[in-house]
């Protein structure tokens, strides 16, 4: 089937020649003869990548009258930038047409302007809900010529709180108009927006309904809570050419996992809310140009995100919403790529992979986190297969040969080939040849491989989560990846940790390790370890505690001093110490400028989060002293500045 035998106007067919587009996509096939110069509602089930936009923009504009001022078509979307996209494909679709204005509102951008922009005679305005209802209230829109108004991303307006938005917009437009509504989901809230306003709609859907896009290839890793980041990084070294978007579940998270990566080298970057537009914008554009190998984003942020190419994403947490993935995921594998998306998940989070399976109609392969061999060798064949494709600046490098082939003369070929290689080599090997295996059944995790203790400090001594792992970390010179499921009590707290790490902490009984001027005792604690795999709460559960969320918040100020009154605090948070916030740190990869993969750092993050200017409060420290130099304690002081712009 061609555009031209569906019967597309030949000014449109013009401008879809010139896109590029041989033949409509299977939505398109659909649409096109059904809503060209015809009225009727519509519902169509159709995932983004699927060609949806010219589905509903070709026969769209078709039914406007461009000698018209008067806005005659209104189409929502849930965020602006896909709002902004929708504009510019319309507008390359009518090239050949002469007098369309279509005029893109929505929030975070000056409101008079776009007024003006309306008034000045826009046939096409697309919107987001909030921004639309602003406009209403203004009366600085008349919609009483409206037409068709179109519901793009359905299910994710809905998701992001706009239901009472859309009822209000919907009874604000004539009862004569028509509506063509888009969802990649068909949620009950979507039915109810159906049934409601849209008298007996076209039913379309492309493919089965609610399936996922057969492109993408479906992949779950299961690993413990504390290894997520270091299975993220895994991924991104066994995939060195990866352009992909990594998913997180809060503002707070993104930003940490951006930051996390940036340190260890990796060519990463934060889009997410708390971003103004112009950083958000300055995001999007590296990310378009693929300067920006990897993006770390909400699922807000990253709506409407029109990248091809996109080879991976990420989900560093699965979506609140099971139903969130299908829009995660359709990210990759767009017009006609493959692509694959990757779930990392913790034992107890396996159930959801069902439900989304579910829900995309398609399975997950469960697939182990690559080992450290896998990744070397694939970072090794990389780089031979680099040498073939590098640009040789004959010219530049000629100069430097002679003494070049002068030093090197007497090795052969072979030997120089070993020595080139091992050069970059050594280093991902030197980083790799120790990691352990991330990956754990999905019986419950590391079951019994743990120990919990019980400790004799808590709220009280001004600690939160966070605060007593670090602390825990520094007394028992230990990564802090080996602490977790840290509960802290009023007076006390438990923590568990490995059962090959019990040692050290017992051994901190008899140090006499004092805080607050009392001795701080380690008592095995008879309770049952939790199986060592994370957090309490893993999905869709409330509010966030684990060791991202305060990130940037209030509570984070406790360790050494904040809430509580510093003078107290003598034992701990001494002026001289220099680790927290100070310069020392990162940098493992030791090479400064690598941009991406094997930044080399260790695995495990052990970036701590905060990053506080000079010391930990005041008073001078006497019970311990262990600044362990071989830990960073986030040194990065670019970090802790971006993060500071970022999370005021
Ligand atoms: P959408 O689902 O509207 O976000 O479109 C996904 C991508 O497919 C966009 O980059 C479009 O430009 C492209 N596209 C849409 N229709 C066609 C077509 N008929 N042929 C080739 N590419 C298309």
């Amino acid at each position: 089937m061609t555009f031209q035998e569906l019967g597309l106007e030949p000014m449109l067919l013009k401008a879809v020649t010139e896109m590029g587009f041989e033949n409509p996509t299977p939505i398109q096939e659909q649409t096109i003869p059904q809503l060209q110069g015809k009225s009727t509602d519509m519902v169509a089930l159709a995932q983004t990548g699927t060609g949806k936009t010219a589905a509903f923009g070709l026969p769209l504009l078709t039914k406007l009258d461009l000698n018209s001022r008067f806005t005659q078509s209104l189409i929502l979307a849930p965020t602006r930038e896909l709002c902004v996209q929708i504009s510019k494909d319309l507008i390359n679709y009518s090239k050949f047409l002469n007098g369309l204005r279509v005029t893109a509102v929505y929030g975070g951008a000056p409101i008079m302007g776009q007024i003006r922009d309306i008034k000045a005679g826009s046939q096409v305005v697309v919107a987001t809900p909030g921004r639309l209802i602003d406009l209403i209230e203004r009366k600085a829109i008349d919609l009483s010529h409206v037409d068709v108004v179109v519901l793009d991303e359905a299910d994710e307006m809905l998701n992001m709180g706009f239901k009472d938005d859309l009822d209000q917009i919907l009874s604000n437009t004539p009862p004569t108009k028509n509506t063509w509504l888009f969802s990649a989901t068909m949620p009950r809230e979507v039915e109810r927006i159906a049934s409601k306003y849209m008298e007996s709609p076209l039913e379309i859907s492309v493919g089965k309904k609610n399936s996922g896009n057969e492109n993408i290839q479906h992949i779950y890793y299961t690993v413990n809570q504390r290894d997520r980041y270091a299975a993220l990084k895994r991924i991104a070294d066994f995939y060195p050419d990866i352009f992909g978007i990594v998913f997180c579940r809060t503002k707070a998270e993104t930003q940490d996992v951006a930051d996390q990566l940036i340190k260890d080298g990796y060519n990463a970057d934060a889009l997410h809310g708390d971003l103004s537009q112009a950083q958000r914008d300055l995001v999007m554009k590296r990310f378009r140009s693929h300067t920006l190998q990897m993006l770390v984003a909400t699922d807000v942020a990253a709506r409407g995100i029109d990248v091809n190419n996109v080879t991976h994403v990420i989900n560093y947490n699965l979506p609140e919403e099971a139903e969130n993935y299908t829009h995660r995921s359709g990210r990759t594998g767009r017009a006609g790529k493959t692509g694959i998306a990757i779930a990392i998940v913790t034992p107890r989070e396996v159930n959801k992979i069902r439900d989304i399976e579910r829900i995309i109609q398609n399975t997950f392969t469960k697939a182990d986190v690559p080992d450290g061999v896998a990744v070397c060798e694939k970072q090794l064949f990389n780089l031979v297969h680099k040498l073939h494709t590098v640009e040789v600046k004959d010219e530049e490098i000629e100069n430097y040969l002679p003494k070049i082939y002068e030093e090197l003369k007497d090795l052969s070929k072979e030997e120089l080939i070993k020595r080139f290689i091992s050069e970059e080599f050594n280093r991902f090997y030197a980083y790799y040849q120790n990691s352990q295996d991330l990956n754990i059944g999905n019986d419950g995790g590391s079951n019994g491989k743990t120990t919990r203790f019980f400790i004799n400090m808590g709220q009280l001594d001004g600690f939160n989560r966070n605060s007593i792992k670090d602390f825990l970390a520094e007394v028992s010179s230990l990564n802090p990846r080996f602490i977790f499921n840290v509960d802290v009590k009023n007076s006390f707290s438990f923590f568990e940790t490995e059962n090959k790490c019990v040692d050290e902490f017992l051994a901190l009984n008899k140090k006499g390790i004092e805080f607050n001027a009392r001795v701080i005792s380690f008592e095995v604690s008879k309770a049952k370890p939790s199986g060592g795999y994370g957090e309490k709460r893993s999905y869709g559960g409330g509010s966030r505690e684990d060791g991202r969320r305060s990130y940037g918040g209030g509570e984070r100020k406790s360790y050494g001093g904040g809430s509580r009154e510093g003078g107290e605090r003598k034992s701990y948070g001494g002026g001289e110490r220099k680790s927290y916030g100070g310069g020392e740190s990162r940098s493992y990869s030791g090479g400064g400028e690598r941009r991406s993969s094997f930044g080399g750092s260790r695995e495990g993050g052990e970036r701590k989060p905060f990053n506080r200017e000079g010391g930990n409060g005041g008073g001078e420290r006497r019970s311990f002293d262990k600044p362990s130099g071989e830990r960073s304690f986030s040194g990065n002081r670019e970090g802790a500045e971006r993060r500071k712009r970022f999370t005021k």
